[in-house]
């Protein structure tokens, strides 16, 4: 066959596959998939120095660019996905905060259709079925408990489309709405939760697999009241959301989660809020007004923390850099480990031929030179 234009072959870049990192690797990219063996005519592209990795996916995230997933139109949710791709998350759900649940389930329809239409991965509904006492930053007058027939018409709002929703388990009707969303096949997280111990395990048991921001938004480990932490640890089929921003985790707390759970049940997730991708100011987060400061976003009545500024290229560079985690364990978290949990396996998650060619080129020093989705440069690798 003859060489198609639309082929490259990156070469000469440490290449991070599931099975190691390649030295003096290639990446195949025909048309808008990874391939297998190079085409005739196919454009090189040298990035020696660099690391090629697979592009991040990010499943907790509520917007950036100044635009909200969770109270935002189309267009703001697109604007949003747009700054998250530049950093390098070529693969992103849309996570809601607590709302009327009528206007939840408007929000819900709006972004099924940018499912549809591919430019956003999913649904994830954090509240609000939340305990108040760990609500962080969500509207206590809108939490409401769990009750199975109401996460069932959230989940008919999304139609098909709502992959994830973080609920505090203990609630009365938590147990029964953990069941509901495992039969589902939505994935039911743990998180905003005050449970004990012993009750996150009936939770685990009941069909849970995430746990939300682990460490964040519920009681802290005791050595008499292990709490939800210790479970969710210990959980063999629990993957744990880290925020690894320097502010929701000290690095000790997160390479304890590595440690305890394994690479392979860690998922680096942003919680973005709006300011993520602009800088310092007022936001909203849902009906609360927020203030960023020096990246830190925190509600201006209490001053909880409200999501993060974060995006996923930061939190790895961190995970290498400050936290001294292998780059292949990092790897995983950002990006194999929330496919897998979304079903999209097939599709993204690894530079496997067959698969979207959705990936990142980080330089020695591990910032983000180039992001390609679907074969397409978002942002291009200033090199030959
Ligand atoms: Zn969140």
């Amino acid at each position: 066959m003859a060489g198609r234009a639309d082929s490259t072959v990156l070469a000469g870049a440490r290449v991070v596959l599931p099975t190691g990192t390649v030295e003096n690797g290639r990446v195949i990219v025909e048309g808008t998939r990874i391939a297998g063996s190079t085409p005739e005519g196919a454009r090189t592209v040298d990035l020696s120095g660099h690391w090629v990795v697979p592009g991040f996916v990010d499943m907790h995230n509520h917007g950036g660019g100044g635009a909200s997933f969770a109270t935002g139109t189309a267009e703001d949710v697109l604007t949003g996905a747009r700054v998250h791709r530049e950093h390098g998350t070529t693969t992103v759900v849309a996570s809601t905060v607590t709302g009327d649940m009528d206007f939840l389930a408007r929000q819900a329809g709006m972004l099924s259709e940018l499912v549809e239409q591919g430019e956003i991965a999913g649904v994830h509904f954090e509240g609000p079925f939340i305990a108040p006492c760990r609500k962080g930053a969500h509207s206590e007058g809108l939490l409401r408990h769990p009750d199975p027939a109401e996460v069932r018409k959230l989940l008919d709002a999304a139609r098909g489309t709502a992959k994830m929703v973080t609920l505090a388990t203990e609630l009365p009707g938590g147990i029964e709405s953990v069941r509901l969303l495992a039969e589902h096949g939505v994935i039911a997280a743990i998180g905003h939760t005050d449970a004990t111990y012993e009750q996150t395990v009936e939770a685990i048991g009941a069909g849970a697999t995430v746990a939300t921001h682990l460490f964040n938004a519920m009681p802290p480990l005791g050595h008499r009241a292990p709490g939800p932490i210790a479970a969710l640890l210990e959980g063999e089929r629990i993957t744990v959301e880290l925020i690894n921003d320097g502010t929701h985790l000290h690095p000790a707390a997160l390479q304890m989660a590595y440690h305890h759970a394994g690479a392979g049940r860690v998922a680096l997730i942003t919680d973005a809020m709006d300011a993520a991708g602009v800088g310092d100011g007022r936001y909203q987060l849902g009906p609360l007004a927020v203030e960023v400061k020096e990246g830190v976003a925190r509600l201006v009545e209490g001053g909880s923390i409200a999501g993060s500024t974060l995006t996923l290229d930061t939190a790895f560079r961190r995970a290498v850099t400050v936290d001294r985690i292998p780059v292949d364990d990092v790897v995983r978290s950002i990006s194999a480990n929330p496919a897998r949990l979304l079903g999209l396996y097939d599709r993204v998650g690894s530079l496997d031929p067959g698969k979207d060619a959705d990936l990142v080129v980080l330089d020695a020093d591990f910032a983000v030179r180039g992001v390609m989705r679907r074969g397409e440069w978002i942002v291009e690798p200033p090199l030959g």
